[in-house]
């Protein structure tokens, strides 16, 4: 054992040295009581049981660690396994004071850190947790009766706005000092298996900087290209209109706080700030989506309104694979469904079309939805994910209503109308004229030929009507309304 005192601090979803408050005090601790710091990081996705972090965010963890630990100049300890049982075997290896770590808000990991805190502290170990990844703690956000808002727009303007202003972010602290104890035990990155044995990722890996300078570098990117016009081009999908922060903002290689305030500061001075105010609103969806996880925690599995539980869901399971794997004939769909599977990204307004699609007019449980987003999405994050399908479903807080279904064709006319965004990902259809791009089946057959397009063969047959199968979503939501009537 070493013989100088430690104190821990544990990485989770806070992959960064910049603006990460337990990592600041861990240092501050260690630099008043003469302790080693030891920067710790457990890969313990078992304990998420159904929810465990699926292959594009595995990747993507994968590369974000090799950058933390470049940062910390190769000091990162890695281990594998349940976390207590890995800061057990640790503080048997080491004199361990302290252990810090930023909060979590899955509900397993709020049972399991509080299992640990409980557990440490009974030992005389210092455990503290501190506020990292949310602007606003969701225990601190109430309605006039005291409970859980239901709804964003109150949640967001009255409970959080008007509450205490975000904390404004750290700098990082000095590591300098910072060296593990030789002859520590310890994986390597590779040893924690994140990467798949077929390299899928090749694409991903052109498109994305995993990382905490990546974070900072796209954040740079998008204060200087798209944050003013947010507004006007965040719902164009052949536009990077948006920031793409939301893997980042997933593992914490930025804060919320960094984010909010560096735009905040970006429009001083402007007196138009509808994009700043559009773009802050979503990160308040972000965090009505861990706020609801909090005060819900049942989400995950169940429908948040139990009306919704008597719905019958179809679950074809051709149907499900056509639209996992873009083949369903709709163009915009097969291209946000591609684009997913290719960049493990969807823009924003095709991951709402694709999955009205899927629960409305294919009538498969939005589970499924989940389920497959989880697995392919760089920023497959469980309160966004759950939120935002329970909100297309119609079952979920603040929802669309089940009556309305997005028509994929309008939505592709009106969103991508010259069809650049469905060219891109279906480039079987490269050819065929604007009129028709987000239609081909209603374009005569000397038009399709002139494209090179032969229907089920190029590029396949719609796999459902669109008329009948909205008619047919409607009188199955029916029983959803005869029973919230009953
Ligand atoms: C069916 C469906 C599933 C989704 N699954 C996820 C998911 O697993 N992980 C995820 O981070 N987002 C999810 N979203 C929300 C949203 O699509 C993404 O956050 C957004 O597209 C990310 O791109 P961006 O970073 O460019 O967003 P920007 O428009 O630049 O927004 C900035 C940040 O705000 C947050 N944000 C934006 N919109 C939302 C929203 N509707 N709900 C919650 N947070 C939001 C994100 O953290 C995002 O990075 C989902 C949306 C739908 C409709």
């Amino acid at each position: 054992m070493s013989s100088k005192g430690a104190v821990i601090c544990w990485f989770r979803r806070d992959l960064r040295l910049r603006d990460n408050p337990a990592l600041t005090r861990a240092c501050a601790l260690a630099s008043v009581e003469n302790l080693r710091i030891i920067p710790l990081f457990i890969l313990d996705d078992g304990d998420a049981g159904d929810f465990a972090t699926g292959g594009a965010s595995r990747w993507w963890l994968h590369h974000s660690l090799v950058s933390l630990r470049d940062n910390l100049n190769g000091q990162l300890l890695l281990r594998s396994g349940a976390a207590k049982q890995a800061l057990s075997a640790l503080t048997e290896e080491l004199d361990v004071r302290a252990i810090f770590w930023n909060r979590c808000y899955e509900p397993w990991q709020i049972a399991r850190d509080t299992e640990l805190k409980t557990h440490f502290k009974s030992s005389g170990i210092d455990v503290q947790s501190f506020q990292a990844s949310l602007l606003w703690e969701p225990w601190d956000i109430k309605n006039k009766q005291g409970s859980a808002y239901k709804v964003f727009t109150p949640y967001y303007r009255k409970g959080c706005l008007l509450s205490k202003q975000p904390r404004l972010p750290k700098a990082a602290p000095d590591l300098s000092d910072c060296a593990l104890p030789e002859g520590l035990k310890q994986n390597t990155i590779d040893e924690l298996g994140l990467l798949p044995s077929i390299p899928w990722y090749e694409q991903m890996q052109n498109e994305w900087q995993p990382g905490e300078q990546g974070a900072s570098d796209r954040l740079t990117q998008y204060i200087e290209s798209a944050a003013f016009a947010y507004r006007d081009q965040r719902n164009i999908p052949s536009v990077v209109g948006t920031s793409r922060l939301s893997p980042s903002l997933h593992y914490g290689e930025l804060s919320p706080n960094q984010v909010w305030y560096a735009v905040k500061h970006a429009f001083e001075g402007r007196e138009d700030d509808k994009h700043l105010d559009t773009y802050l609103s979503e990160l308040g969806w972000r965090e009505f989506s861990y706020y609801l996880l909090y005060h819900f925690p049942h989400i995950p599995s169940d429908s948040f309104n139990a009306k919704f539980d008597v719905f019958k869901w179809e679950n074809a399971p051709e149907k499900l694979r056509a639209w996992q794997t873009g083949n369903t004939g709709i163009p915009i769909i097969d291209a946000g469904m591609r684009e997913l599977w290719q960049t493990g990204y969807m823009h924003n307004r095709v991951r709402m079309v694709v999955g009205s699609f899927l629960v409305k007019n294919l009538r498969c449980d939005w589970r499924l939805g989940e389920a497959w987003f989880r697995d392919c999405l760089l920023d497959a994050d469980l309160a966004a994910n759950v939120a935002s399908w329970q909100w297309v479903a119609g079952s979920g807080a603040d929802a669309a209503p089940y009556f309305r279904i997005f028509n994929p064709v309008l939505q592709g006319e009106k969103f991508d109308s010259d069809g650049e965004y469905v060219k891109k990902y279906c480039p079987e259809l490269a050819e065929v004229p604007k009129k028709f791009i987000h239609k081909p089946w209603e374009a005569p057959s000397d038009i399709l030929k002139d494209a090179g397009v032969w229907l089920g063969t190029d590029y396949p047959h719609p796999i459902v009507d669109l008329k009948e199968s909205r008619e047919a979503a409607l009188d199955a939501y029916e029983v959803v309304k005869a029973a919230s009537n009953a």
